[in-house]
């Protein structure tokens, strides 16, 4: 070998080698990693991995108490408890996402207040329903409904919203302020028709006037109810979603959500006579019937309503917040 190839060789080594220390003290590789050059066909053929979509709902974790005993549950697989607790099997699957959507909402905004220390229960009327037992061929329906929405909120001015919803409205809804007193933009009066099919759509309750007169009495001492129980009521006011505002019952007025209370009715939206010596109450919906009704969601889909369409009516004014 000639003095003068190896003097060329070496400068090649040189030449080789200097980029590979440059390369070691800027990016602190070790010679070990220096990534190799792969012969071209071979590059060609490297593809970008397919990544899965990340679950949102499967990151969350949610505590929950049932009876006594606390859990730790991902959030996807307690809203699968939820909805299967909320929704008859058979649903549309457009109402079962809206639905999905206002129980995560609820969820979300529940942890956020600390409601019951953090942990959520299993009672519908005070948090939502849940169940674990769902049968594999539901379960795999709900899944579906949970993964479309994967981390879709309702959200108002920035803030989650209160997603109350209900079975059904006897026809149109309640507002949040016919209930509670206070205004809430989005849990205002809609219509909500074809619910027919919900099983406590309509419902009856009976009292005898003594009766009547004994349950009234004990809240209100003050009501003066003597003589013809067919003259004890008098005048009755209305809310804008048709539930008794307040009823006039022996010169007191009574709200419409304390009558409901008093004699176990259904809903405040009701009618009353007085047939054969009894007060006769038949009631519309069942629940609060403030914000989303669960049937009417369900007659909005049959009608060909998308998930997003069912919130943006029985949420007017909420809007819809994908969480990354
Ligand atoms: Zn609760």
């Amino acid at each position: 070998m000639s003095e003068l190839f190896r003097t060329g060789a070496a400068a090649v080594l040189m030449a080789l080698l200097i980029p590979v220390l440059v390369l070691t003290v800027k990016g602190r590789l070790k010679e070990t990693e220096i990534p190799p050059v792969l012969p071209a066909e071979t590059a060609e053929t490297v593809t970008e991995p397919v990544t899965e979509k990340r679950s949102w709902d499967a990151q969350q974790t949610v505590l929950l108490s049932v009876d006594g005993v606390q859990q730790e549950l991902p959030l996807a697989e307690y809203l699968v408890g939820v909805l299967a607790g909320e929704l008859p099997q058979g649903f549309e699957p457009a109402a079962i996402a809206a639905q999905a959507v206002a129980a995560r909402t609820f969820t979300l905004r529940s942890m956020e207040q600390g409601k019951h220390g953090g942990y959520l229960c299993s009672d519908a009327a005070c948090c939502q329903a849940w169940t674990p037992d769902v049968d594999d061929q539901w379960r795999a329906v709900l899944e579906d409904a949970i993964a479309l929405t994967d981390g879709q909120v309702l959200c108002y001015e920035g803030e989650l919203i209160e997603a109350l919803f209900f079975s059904c409205s006897g026809g149109r809804t309640e507002s949040a302020v016919a209930v509670w007193g206070g205004e809430v933009p989005y849990l205002v009066a809609v219509d909500s028709p074809g619910e027919e099919e919900a099983p406590r759509y309509s419902g009856e309750v009976r009292c005898s006037g003594a009766d009547f007169r004994g349950i009234v009495m004990d809240a209100y001492p003050e009501a003066m109810l003597s003589g013809t129980p067919e003259n004890w009521l008098g005048q009755v006011t209305y809310t804008d979603g048709g539930g008794v505002d307040a009823i006039e019952v022996g010169a007191v007025s009574i709200p419409g959500t304390q009558m409901r209370k008093l004699f176990g009715l259904n809903s405040t939206n009701f009618m009353f006579t007085f047939e054969g010596e009894k007060f006769v109450f038949r009631t519309l919906g069942f629940g609060h019937r403030v914000g989303m009704s669960q049937y009417g969601a369900n007659a909005m889909a049959q009608d060909g309503a998308t998930w997003q369409e069912i919130l943006e009516h029985y949420y007017p004014g909420a809007s819809l917040l994908a969480q990354s």
